[in-house]
Order: structure tokens, then sequence, then C-alpha cells
């Protein structure tokens, strides 16, 4: 990583179906822990999740 850690750059996942906001954090979450607290499905659009192929979009928030 970058080093001293003073720059922590937040993560958000993003449902691929709708936008809709997953997690929005400074902890990096792997996309199916994330997708076991919705349920596997998307909290907005009711689409199903899985990681494989990615319907959760991890980012960093600029
Ligand atoms: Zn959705």
């Amino acid at each position: 990583m970058f080093g001293n850690g003073c720059d922590t750059v937040p993560q958000r996942a993003v449902c691929q179906n709708c936008g809709g906001l997953l997690y929005e954090g400074v902890d990096l979450k792997p996309p199916d822990e994330i997708i076991q607290q919705y349920d596997g499905k998307c909290p907005k659009c009711g689409k199903k999740l899985s990681s494989v192929p990615k319907d959760v979009d991890v980012k960093p928030v600029k």
C-alpha cells in the first residue's frame, strides 16, 4: 500500500444493476462479505447478487 496510512481511501461497493450503494467505508471488504450482508440480493432493485460474475463493483472513492 502507500505507507503511512494518513490518506485512507474509502471503498464503495455498488450494485452493477441499479447503481445502488451497498457499502461504503474505509475498510476494504470482499464482495462476498458485502453480498452476504444483504442476503444475496440488492436491497434497492432486488437483483440477485453474486461475486462471480462481478455484480458488485468495489472501488476506491476519490
Ligand atoms: Zn440493485
